[in-house]
């Protein structure tokens, strides 16, 4: 069966990248009917950050991609958590050291430190191997003394072949790679050594994770082969870039998962959006749901050249996840943004939110979408030239004094009613529908644009307002046509 794992570190933050690693963990699962297994890698203590393993959960549980098993935690199973298995490695690293394929070193730091003072140019500091030459007798009194040790990995000569899913055979020689430290000075293990006991312990098939890992990936083959373990398959992906030059990173300001959804992205869509950054489906289709993706994923779509990450092509997923919504749905989401903006009582928000649904891309765009409702804007009167329907000023002014009567008369104020007196108007002055429809849509919006049009605009702000309104576009118009 296939194995995946998601093995976050806890920063505090998803990264599109790590969550980008996940779902293609998920994917590569349960395309094939396997499991996905949560690991939280927290051996790195100084890195530690509160509550952030909260973040990995809600992240998950948003993204619809729940793990398959763990730890018993009182009636429900938890993540596997390595600082919780901290002996675990430390058995692990001392049989290593028993079959001669690793060693304590008791260098202190003043002498590493040394060492990296001695390198020049391009040359990168490698453990000098010092403490291989210690007798046993030597390093059992430094263990009975107390001091303190790391232990490293003894790197064999040769070379090291491997495959890569995505980046294919790669070839390095040992001599290129360091005794590596396994266990550190407080006895954790390093994410180095960690990874491969776990990913063997918890039967990992498949090793799904950033390229950056790559070029560690020899030394890890090195330890599966010195315990005599079978080495899983490797699926290294290339990394999500900002633009062609850079990687898209949190330090540098760039959106995390939290983030985006902050901003009013739906977690469907920045799903479906992130399995398309580097992953291509054998046909050009950009929509899937989940189930869609796991139908369709297949490694042999992955790609190693890296993708960018296009906020506006996002945006535009999340606008389509938007339209689709059901209508409920979308006004779970959009009543806490209207009624942020639409302070006034009289107002039928569910019908504004209709109008709204097919208009927005996030729902942070509502906001700005519906608050000439409150107030009416103060506006240019160049907004009500429309060139294609050649609206002119003097026009506009003309057929709003026309209309303002014919509204005010009308006894039944709904959209049809005020449909309707507007085309009778239109009709009897034998115009065309833009130029009564245009001028009276700009007065009582006041915007360029509008998430509806005339007589949707009248009904919802009432017959009151909607004639204040009206008289305030007459008022603005006679300024400007008089002082021409
Ligand atoms: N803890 C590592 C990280 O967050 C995971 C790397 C891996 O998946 O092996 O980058």
């Amino acid at each position: 069966m296939i194995r995946t794992r998601f093995a976050p570190s806890p920063t505090g933050y998803m990264h599109i990248g790590n969550l980008r690693t996940a779902l293609y963990e998920f994917l590569i699962a349960k395309s094939q009917g396997g499991k996905f297994i949560l690991r939280i890698e927290d051996t790195d203590r100084e890195r530690y950050v509160d509550g952030a393993v909260e973040v990995i959960y809600k992240t998950l549980e948003l993204s619809h991609m729940p793990h398959d098993e763990g730890p018993d935690i009182g009636g429900d199973y938890g993540p596997y958590v390595q600082s919780e298995r901290k002996g675990d490695y430390m058995k692990y690293a001392k049989e290593l050291v028993e079959k001669g394929e690793a060693y304590y070193c008791f260098c202190t730091k003043e002498r590493l430190d040394s060492l990296r003072a001695h390198v020049s140019g391009d040359d990168v500091a490698k453990y000098d191997r010092h403490c291989l030459s210690l007798s046993p007798e030597q390093i059992e009194e430094n263990l009975q003394k107390g001091v303190p040790f790391v232990i490293r990995q003894k790197i064999r000569p040769g070379k090291t072949t491997f495959h890569d899913v995505v980046y294919g055979d790669i070839t390095v020689d040992n001599e290129e790679m360091e005794d590596q430290i396994l266990i550190k000075s407080d006895g954790y293990p390093t994410y180095n050594f960690a990874n491969v006991i776990d990913d063997h312990a918890m039967a990992i098939t498949h090793v799904v994770r950033g390229a950056e890992y790559l070029s560690s990936t020899p030394k890890y083959n090195l330890l599966y082969e010195a315990f005599g373990w079978e080495i899983p398959t490797y699926v290294h992906l290339p990394a999500v870039m900002k633009d062609k030059h850079n990687k898209l990173s949190k330090r540098n300001g760039d959106a995390s998962f939290q983030d985006l959804i902050q901003k009013g992205y739906l977690p469907e869509a920045i799903i479906n959006y992130i399995a398309l950054l580097g992953w291509s489906p054998s046909d050009n289709r950009e929509i899937f749901s989940m189930d869609e993706l796991i139908e369709a994923f297949d490694v042999k779509g992955l790609s190693k050249s890296p993708a960018i990450f296009d906020i506006d092509k996002l945006t535009w997923m999340n606008g389509e996840y938007i339209k689709n919504m059901p209508f409920d749905s979308f006004y779970e989401y959009a009543e806490p943004e209207l009624k942020a903006a639409v302070k006034r009582d009289d107002i039928d928000l569910k019908k504004l939110a209709s109008y709204v649904q097919s208009r927005v891309s996030t729902f942070k765009e509502i906001a700005q979408k519906v608050d000439f409702v409150d107030k009416l804007p103060s506006y240019e009167p160049e907004l009500y030239v429309h060139k294609k329907m050649k609206t002119t000023l003097e026009m506009s002014l003309e057929n709003l004094k026309k209309a303002y009567p014919v509204l005010e008369a009308l006894e039944k104020w709904d959209n049809d009613s005020i449909y309707a007196a507007l085309k009778n108007l239109i009709d009897e002055m034998q115009i065309k529908n833009g130029q009564m429809l245009w001028p009276v849509r700009t007065a009582l919006s006041g915007e360029p644009t509008s998430p509806c049009g005339a007589s949707e605009l009248g009904e919802l702000l009432g017959k009151e307002d909607s004639l204040d309104r009206i008289k305030k576009g007459i008022e603005l118009l006679s300024g400007c046509v008089v002082s021409e």
